[in-house]
């Protein structure tokens, strides 16, 4: 390896305990490899006739990893030419959105279609739509929105004309999924469940979304520029591989990625065979779902919600869900570990609440011994476990299994968590960081794709104070240290991923994947860390990343080829 760039930082926080700090990194460009990391001096001895590039009061700290993430969803529903309308995005009150949906009407050419994603019942008191009530806002131009659950998606009477359907009536309900119909047979512009959403916006998709590449290849920047070098497509299927792909072949692709397969897929205990880099696009494992959603009440817990009026205007069933809301029996999750476990691909479990989590750690507790993989290296996941107990996350680490937390859920819902929809007691507990690290488990956060924007700085913050944005504790014990939050974004997710050999650290022989603060976390108040650190830049294999010269690249690709991808990507939600 030969050094030709030396960069000199205020600090360097390498995120490796033999060597915590360091003051400068070597790196051979050629390779994208660390040559070097110590003193200035220490580092131009080696190269004493390579120039140094200065970072000033700038901080170096290994690439940020969002250790599960769904990018093509993500890059489809909330990066333009689509609207992200969540709450978190700049709207917090169904009024806001309204607002917004009037002006846009007035703005946009005549009959362009239109789609929005992040319409929240819970945070936004938003109702549940009807064509009728979006014709308000939409008279004569297609209009879908998806709801921030995902579950759900509406429509105005223009789709249900150029869907075509007869009589304005939708087709026969596909399975496990349905159409919103009135007293006589017709559409009422709404669908529930992954395969109608699908049959309802299908046709819109295509016409608001006209470049889903580019689509894609904007969430890839959007991560790069919030300091992320390495995300995971958790809802993994064939269809998808095109447009990862050509997304990480195109020189300069600034975020690598990690292939979880989906267990539904007939093919997913099967290798690829993938056209790019294999550091940069890879299949990891296999993903299974457990239980459903919070935001929508079909989560598998021990506990019910409050009969409350947020509650009740999302129409959330009050519980307990218990074993009726799993998505798989217990019979069912041994035949799909029985049939992929022998293969060595790793396992990752939606599952996001104490019932489920029980089951799940049987089923993987059974797979492990009967496979005489317990007290090896597997690295098995369980994903979100917002409603999960501290004892589980005990059990988990007795089992060697690994915890990915989704920050968001307590970040954005914390507030109505507490007290509005579960007694105190569960409510500031959830998405307990405390009882994860201290189980020893290995835990990693996560954004999970379109349900939160991609900022580990945010998550870093809000589960070392579990203050919400509002500035309110909740659940003091579940805080976790500055050191355990950043590993959980960088070393423990590189682990988690089984990159930990060449990522996740600053050290001699791994890759430089890097982010650039404009401070030192440690030296700021943890309440004041997004506002007073900013991401200066990325680098992934030694070169810093340029989103807009990526994205000019992805532009020029003919668009004709990925038109799949749109709604490849819509098909499947987490
Ligand atoms: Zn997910």
């Amino acid at each position: 390896m030969a050094t030709d760039t030396i960069l000199k930082a205020a600090s360097i926080i390498t995120m490796n305990d033999a060597s915590p700090r360091a003051e400068a990194v070597g790196i051979d460009s050629g390779t994208g490899l660390i040559t070097a990391v110590g003193t200035l001096a220490d580092v131009q001895t080696a190269a004493p006739d390579v120039a140094v590039t200065d970072l000033g009061s700038d901080v170096l700290l290994p690439g940020f990893i969002d250790a599960h993430s769904h990018p093509a969803l993500g890059g489809m529903v909330t990066q333009s030419p689509a609207y992200w309308i969540s709450p978190y995005m700049g709207y917090p009150a169904y009024s806001d959105v309204q607002a917004f949906w009037k002006k846009l009407d007035t703005q946009m050419p005549a009959g362009q279609a239109l789609l929005f994603n992040g319409l929240d019942r819970l945070l936004q008191g938003a109702p549940e739509l009807t064509n009728t009530d979006l014709d308000a806002f939409f008279p004569s131009r297609p209009v879908v929105v998806i709801d921030n659950s995902g579950h759900e998606a509406y429509f105005n009477s223009a789709t249900i004309t150029l869907n075509g359907w007869a009589d304005g009536k939708p087709p026969a309900d596909p399975v496990g999924a349905r159409y919103g119909r009135n007293d006589d047979g017709t559409s009422n512009g709404r669908a529930y469940e992954t395969a109608a959403v699908l049959g309802a916006v299908a046709k819109v998709l295509a016409e608001a979304v006209p470049h889903p590449l580019q689509s894609l290849a904007r969430f890839f920047a959007l991560m790069s520029g919030n300091g992320i070098t390495m995300t995971t497509e958790h809802t993994f299927e064939n269809n998808l591989l095109q447009g990862y792909e050509a997304c990480s072949s195109v020189p300069g692709t600034p975020v690598r990625v990690a292939l979880y397969h989906m267990s539904i897929e007939a093919d997913c205990g099967e290798k690829l065979a993938i056209s790019a880099p294999a550091d940069l696009l890879w299949k990891q494992g296999i993903k299974l779902w457990a239980d459903g959603s919070p935001w929508v009440g079909t989560i598998a817990s021990s506990f019910p919600y409050l009969d409350s009026p947020v509650v009740r205007n999302a129409e959330i069933p009050l519980g307990p869900g218990g074993e009726a809301m799993m998505n798989y029996t217990r019979a069912e999750l041994d035949k799909v570990l029985t049939e992929y476990a022998p293969l060595g691909w790793q396992f990752a479990f939606h599952v996001n609440a104490d019932v489920r989590l029980n089951i799940v750690l049987d089923a993987y507790e059974h797979a492990l011994v009967t496979n005489g993989l317990m007290g090896t290296d597997h690295r098995w996941r369980v994903e979100h476990v917002g409603g999960c107990r501290g004892v589980q996350f005990d059990r988990a680490a007795s089992l060697g299994v690994s915890i990915s937390l989704l920050p968001a859920q307590f970040i954005y819902w914390g507030d109505l968590l507490v007290g509005q929809m579960f007694p105190t007691e569960i409510g500031s507990q959830w998405m307990r960081g405390g009882d994860a690290f201290r189980s020893g488990a290995l835990v990693t956060f996560h954004n999970d794709g379109s349900v939160s924007p991609p900022i580990p700085l945010l998550n870093i913050q809000c589960m070392v104070t579990r203050r919400t944005p509002s500035g309110t504790l909740h659940g003091s014990e579940q805080q976790v240290s500055l050191d355990d939050a950043i590993r959980a974004h960088t070393i423990n997710a590189a682990r988690q991923l089984f990159r930990d050999k060449d990522l996740g650290s600053i050290e001699v022989g791994k890759r430089a994947d890097l982010v650039q603060l404009s401070a030192d976390p440690y030296t700021v108040d943890s309440d004041k860390l997004t506002e007073q650190v900013k991401v200066n830049g990325t680098w992934l294999n030694g070169a810093k990343t340029d989103p807009d010269a990526f994205l000019a690249h992805i532009s020029s690709i003919d668009p004709t080829e990925h038109q799949g991808l749109a709604t490849a990507a819509i098909a499947h939600k987490c």
